[in-house]
């Protein structure tokens, strides 16, 4: 939905979209349920005129709001949702990956400051210093952003951008009280779908070759679990009995991927249960589809934890998720596209803004037991032993044709293997600590997103915190 229109006045932003809903929609889908385009034209007041503007407030626009602040920079932050976390807060997502390698902290700086207060404000759930207590984390993201001076708003969805000759000049947003603009130097897309870069005419990579994506979760919470029982004699995998439970005729999908129920208070399990088969999160059709399904689905898998599982016979569900849970959609191309050769070699880079190890984890896209077994199978092989990782460079951060727009979190430019690694939140944290750090640079500097000195950012990084051991 990017426009080129170049019809400033002062104060206003002409924002003009053609056909608004067939840009977005993934292509065929759109053609199928086109009735016809209309204009759709009007003067938008631009609300904020800043060094940096974030789309969206998850991990990655967390951090990269926070470093830019840090760093002098004045940020405005749009967050569609009612909070900032993303995934880790609106999606309900029960815990962090590792911001270690098992030796050194690799999300050092705003990932590591986000984990302290989490732990220090009793935000994690008993005996865990990963599980989330969602409520918790909220309040550390709001008093983060807060503290640092970055401005945000909820309720305020990015749904256009200016742009021309890749540079773009304005963002549109969608709130309450309507359309406004906001125009920065530079734009940072930490929408996790790449939605800024794309429309402002990025090239991006979607799914597999067939163009098929990691299924999606709709996270969940439940009430009443007896955790000793479910512990007691040491807890057996909660996909232990899946197969018997698959045999009985349990489950609409033979699903072989459970991640599980998790511990996030003293008698509530945060799940990571059933995937929605066929996602497509750029797409508000298939969301809707995976939304309606998931929901059906958690009734199945009420019936399996309390039938077959220890612990379990009294649970009750108290809600689902506000997000729900994409794994992958766009990865926007950047300079560099980090891939799984990198991985195997420990890649170091010369321009690199952090590294991180977490394994390859593509979850299957489809649910019958060959996508099931390479999945495992890649999870089992493709990791690393303490103290290994993989460089992060700058380049994949810096889309293709754009010259103030940087990307960061789940959606930056990599293969599907190095998506499936990077993609979590630890991983989030630091590449979108590089790109705050990096736009604020390009403020001061008034330089585009290609004269950013990697030595001299590197320099900034390793000042925040970052893991940078080799420069
Ligand atoms: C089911 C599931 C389980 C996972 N399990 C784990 C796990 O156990 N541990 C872990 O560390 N990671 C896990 N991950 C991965 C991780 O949660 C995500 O990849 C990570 O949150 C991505 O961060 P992000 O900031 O890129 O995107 P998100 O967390 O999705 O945040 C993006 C934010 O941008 C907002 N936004 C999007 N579009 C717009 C727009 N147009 N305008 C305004 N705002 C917008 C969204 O509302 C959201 O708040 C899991 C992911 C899924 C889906």
């Amino acid at each position: 939905m990017s426009s080129n229109r170049r019809d400033f006045l002062k104060g206003s932003v002409a924002a003009a979209a053609v056909g608004s809903l067939s840009t977005v929609a993934a292509p065929g889908r759109a053609a199928a349920s086109s009735q016809g385009d209309v204009v759709f034209q009007r003067r938008v007041t631009v609300r904020h005129d800043v060094d940096v503007f974030v789309a969206g407030g998850g991990p990655a626009g967390v951090a990269a709001a926070v470093a830019a602040a840090r760093q002098g920079a004045r940020v405005f932050l749009a967050e569609r949702n009612s909070c900032l976390g993303g995934m880790g807060t609106a999606g309900m997502l029960p815990l962090f990956m590792p911001f270690t390698d098992g030796v050194h902290m690799l999300a050092g700086g705003v990932g590591a400051d986000i984990q302290r207060r989490l732990q220090e404000n009793g935000g994690t759930g008993p005996g865990s210093d990963v599980t989330i207590r969602a409520e918790v984390l909220k309040r550390v993201y709001d008093d983060l952003l807060l503290e640092a001076k970055v401005q945000f708003l909820f309720h305020a969805q990015l749904i256009a951008v200016e742009s021309d000759a890749g540079q773009v000049s304005a963002a549109i947003l969608s709130g309450k009280s309507g359309l406004f603009a906001v125009k920065a130097r530079v734009y940072l897309d930490c929408t996790g779908d790449g939605d800024l870069a794309a429309w402002a005419g990025a090239p991006f990579e979607k799914g597999d070759e067939h163009g098929n994506m990691m299924a999606g979760t709709l996270c969940s919470l439940w009430a009443d679990i007896d955790w000793s029982a479910v512990n007691q004699g040491g807890r057996a995998s909660d996909e232990s009995r899946l197969e018997d439970a698959i045999r009985d005729k349990v489950f609409t999908h033979e699903d072989r991927h459970l991640p599980g129920m998790f511990r996030v208070g003293q008698h509530t399990g945060g799940g990571n249960i059933g995937h929605t088969f066929g996602l497509d999160s750029t797409d508000e059709r298939s969301i809707t589809a995976a939304l309606v399904g998931a929901r059906k689905s958690l009734l199945e898998y009420e019936r399996y934890y309390k039938e077959y599982l220890k612990g379990f016979a009294q649970m009750e569900l108290v809600a689902t998720a506000a997000q729900l849970g994409a794994r992958e959609s766009r990865r926007v191309l950047g300079d560099y596209v980090l891939n799984l050769e990198d991985f195997k070699s420990r890649a170091v880079f010369p321009d690199e803004i952090g590294r991180y190890s977490y394994p390859v984890d593509i979850h299957a896209a489809k649910p019958d037991r060959a996508s099931y077994e390479r999945y495992a199978e890649d999870f089992k092989n493709l990791r690393y032993g303490a103290g290994e990782s993989y460089g992060i460079p700058y380049r994949c951060l810096v889309p293709q044709m754009l010259t103030n727009v940087l990307v960061a979190g789940r959606c930056v430019s990599t293969d599907r293997y190095m998506q499936s690694s990077i993609r979590v939140m630890p991983g989030c944290f630091i590449t979108g600590q590089a790109i705050g750090v990096a736009a604020a640079m390009c403020a001061q500097q008034d330089c585009d997103t290609r004269g950013v000195s990697a030595t001299e950012l590197q320099r900034r990084l390793k000042h925040a915190g970052a893991f940078l051991p080799n420069c």
